[in-house]
């Protein structure tokens, strides 16, 4: 029998690729969004198939429905959305964890939380293994997001301690690929389209900070593996390409594999930006037998691909 799946925030870039595999492996899934930062155009092509339903729905609030999995992945991830309402921000990720494993718990489904590599702020420990407790500013404009995640971590596994219920955390690092909002305000977006644009990109501070960028298609393998894996496979599980890169370096191969003439300019560094990311995957590869597969080159150019259409197809800004 087909099993029942539910992938809040379904709709969005992480979960629209999600429930395209789900559907492909003949799940029956139950794709629920708020439309806060995901479009119902990213599962467009999903609305024929009668494996798939599409529901608009705010997890904050509870949700009755009959499942044997829940992904969890309705959260915006972009500083940019995510500090527009810091507070329904962390009411996404507390409330929404809270629904969920309540949900998890009454029929006894699987519950996959999509956390993220803030929970190990701007880290001292490099590269960051899961059982670094991180270093996370509580008081400040990316708390919301660091503290709401952390938080929903602490009810699963309070609910997996106290009620029994399987979970499956998996910390998420830097992820991209088609289907991110072109205005998402992500580093990949937005060199990205700057590059295609002819406008400058913009780095932010000096461009030291590194970052570890995932191929969209890698992650979702990874989310996959974790879901089947046993019961005392509970996380959490760093998720992520190894791979290193200041923000520099990313921007001038962006410029190279657009052949861009943008120039590079400085903007100022947000508030507590990560000095440096890179995950040690040893874990996901013990446990799950998985570790990317896509290089970051390789990664980018079917992501530039991608932009290059969506903008093509964009009708033209209109006049002043
Ligand atoms: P995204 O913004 O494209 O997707 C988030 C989705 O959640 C959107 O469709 C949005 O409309 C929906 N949503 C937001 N609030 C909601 C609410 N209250 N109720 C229902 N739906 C709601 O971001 P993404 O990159 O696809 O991220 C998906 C998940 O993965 C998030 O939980 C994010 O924190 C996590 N994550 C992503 C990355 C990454 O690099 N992409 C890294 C770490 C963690
Ligand atoms: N960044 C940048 N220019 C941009 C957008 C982001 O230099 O136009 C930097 C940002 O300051 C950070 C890194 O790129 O150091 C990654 O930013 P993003 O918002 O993608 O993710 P996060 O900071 O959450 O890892």
């Amino acid at each position: 029998m087909s099993k029942r799946v539910l992938v809040t925030g379904g709709a969005g870039f992480l979960g629209s690729h999600l429930c395209e595999r789900l559907v492909a492996r003949g799940d029956e899934v139950l794709c629920v969004d708020n439309y806060f930062t995901g479009r119902r155009a990213n599962v467009a092509h999903l609305f024929d198939q009668p494996n798939f339903e599409l529901m608009r729905h705010d997890v904050t609030f509870p949700l009755y429905v009959e499942v044997d999995e829940i992904y969890n992945l309705a959260c915006p991830a972009s500083p940019i959305h995510y500090q527009h309402d810091p507070v329904q921000t962390t009411k996404t990720s507390v409330h929404g964890a809270i629904n969920m494993l309540g949900l998890a718990k009454r029929t006894g489904a699987r519950m996959f939380q999509a956390s993220t590599s803030e929970i190990y702020g701007d880290p001292y420990q490099h590269p960051q293994t899961e059982d670094y407790w991180g270093n996370v500013n509580p008081i400040g404009r990316r708390s919301c997001y660091d503290e709401g995640k952390r938080c929903a971590e602490t009810l699963c596994f309070d609910y997996h301690r106290q009620h029994g219920l399987r979970i499956k955390v998996a910390r998420i690092f830097n992820t991209y690929g088609p289907r991110m909002h072109p205005h998402d305000g992500r580093v990949v977006s937005n060199f990205i389209v700057q590059a295609l644009k002819g406008e400058p990109i913009t780095i932010y501070g000096d461009g030291s900070q590194t970052r570890s960028f995932a191929y969209v298609d890698d992650l979702i393998e990874g989310f996959l593996r974790m879901m089947t894996s046993p019961d005392d496979v509970t996380g959490p599980i760093n998720l992520g390409n190894p791979g290193e890169f200041t923000i520099r370096q990313l921007a001038e191969l962006v410029v190279e594999l657009t052949g861009s003439a943008s120039p590079l300019v400085h903007r100022p560094l947000p508030e507590n930006d990560p000095a440096q990311r890179r995950p040690d995957i040893t874990r996901a590869r013990l446990l799950l037998d998985w570790e990317p597969a896509v290089a970051l080159r390789d990664g980018l150019a079917r992501t530039i691909a991608y932009f290059d259409r969506l903008l093509g197809a964009e009708p033209p800004a209109p006049a002043a």
